[in-house]
């Protein structure tokens, strides 16, 4: 079969796959407990139903101009504002299909061949992907020990000519870091003074525990929006439970956004004006649902925290954000591809291995289900992995042998 070379290069997102894997089982009839894919339970907020049925009903459901709806524009611009403390113009802001379409216009319109893009590992796994789609080279740093972010001395040091941008996702998928902010600070400082882009992407930005709080990168740097080298990316996704809207944007310097306006407009043209409308009833509505699922994820967190520092063996650092916790598996097995496979054929979980984030020897659960759920899984990991746990266990009435890596 003819496939080019670049498209045979790309690696399928290992979280829809075992989603994928996980529904298959469950269709059998087994017991799984998917703490793979990164999803809120709570229904999408009343406000962004009423306006999406609203233009539905309306009949007239036609094209939006390619950037996005104006109105929908000045929802962001007022969430821009209050959360951002920025006062932005329309025409820096796109609407794309997801933050996920916004990072990759980005990077599309940013990176000629053979550019570098810095990620930070552990990083969402879509960032090497989209980097090597657009012809660009991801260059990873490494965390420090006992923590999930590198020292700007070690963003300094793989930085080269062909540094075109480094992307910084606070709170963090998959470890639940909340950047310290010195550095992010420092951060902003070294790329303004090195003309390297810095993207943002703060798709759970308000999914922060412990009263802390997370602060926009803007804030570290007195330039305005049309010369500052930060690019912000947010959408519905994650705060909002809406991830089958499919709407994200990013806000950027006009020139920039008008080139991702082209590139869009020929692949897309523009995202649906139906969930587009649904996207605005959302950020225009009650904000109550937010903090309403920032609440339950905090409890969320809480429980499955406590239940990994009880765990033999194993290291967790508290999420401090997100909905995802990021333990070292590694007293159990360094291979975390293996060791996911194996605790979803044992104990009917599944976790995301630790290695499709760049950092192997973890695994990735997510929190964002149900608390029950929570509990169950840890304690069926713990059986699976504890050698004085007893052989055999009932899950409902299906009997569960063990065995070993
Ligand atoms: N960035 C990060 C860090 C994510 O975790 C995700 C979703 N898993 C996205 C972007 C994509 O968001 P969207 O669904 O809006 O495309």
């Amino acid at each position: 079969m003819n496939i080019s070379k670049l498209a045979k290069s790309i690696a399928p997102s290992p979280t829809f796959a075992l989603n994928e894997e996980a529904r298959l089982l469950r269709e059998r009839g087994e017991p799984v407990i998917n703490m793979g894919i990164g999803e809120p339970k709570n229904k999408t907020p009343i406000a962004a139903i009423l306006n999406s049925a609203a233009k539905l009903s309306t009949g007239e459901i036609k094209y939006s101009p390619p950037d996005g709806l104006p109105s929908l524009k000045q929802a962001v611009i007022r969430y821009t504002e209050e959360n951002y403390n920025r006062t932005v113009e329309p025409e820096n802001i796109i609407i794309s299909a997801g933050a996920k379409q916004s990072l990759y216009n980005i990077l599309f319109s940013i990176i000629n061949p053979k550019d570098e893009v810095i990620i930070l590992a552990p990083y969402f796994v879509s960032y090497p992907e989209m980097i090597k789609m657009c012809n660009g080279f991801p260059v990873v740093s490494m965390p420090e020990t006992g923590t999930f972010y590198p020292s700007i001395r070690d963003i300094e040091k793989v930085t080269s000519s062909l540094t075109k941008a480094i992307i910084i996702n606070s709170p963090n998928n998959p470890s639940g870091a909340l950047y310290p902010e010195d550095f992010i600070a420092d951060i902003v400082d070294f790329c303004e003074r090195n003309q390297i882009y810095i993207i943002m992407d703060d798709i759970y930005h308000k999914l922060v525990y412990d009263n802390k709080k997370w602060k926009p990168a803007y804030q570290y740097t007195n330039k305005d929006i049309e010369s500052t080298m930060i690019i912000s990316v947010n959408g519905v996704a994650k705060l909002y439970g809406m991830t089958g809207f499919r709407i994200g944007w990013a806000i950027a310097n006009k020139k920039l956004v008008e080139v991702m306006g082209n590139v869009q407009s020929q692949i897309t043209s523009c995202t649906s004006t139906v969930l587009q409308a649904g996207a605005e009833g959302a950020l225009n509505g009650q904000q109550n649902v937010v903090e309403n699922l920032r609440l339950t994820l905090e409890n969320n967190r809480n429980i499955i925290y406590q239940e990994f520092k009880s765990f033999n063996g194993i290291k967790a650092i508290q999420p401090e954000g997100a909905f995802y916790i990021f333990p070292d598996f590694k007293a159990y097995s360094g291979n975390s591809i293996e060791l996911s496979q194996f605790l979803l054929r044992k104990a009917l979980v599944v976790t995301v291995p630790g290695k499709e984030f760049g950092l192997e020897g973890h695994l990735r659960l997510s929190f964002a289900g149900i608390a029950k759920d929570i509990t169950a899984a840890i304690e069926r990991i713990k059986w699976a992995l504890d050698p004085t746990s007893p052989d055999e266990i009932f899950i409902g009435d299906r009997k569960m042998v063990r065995d070993w890596l």
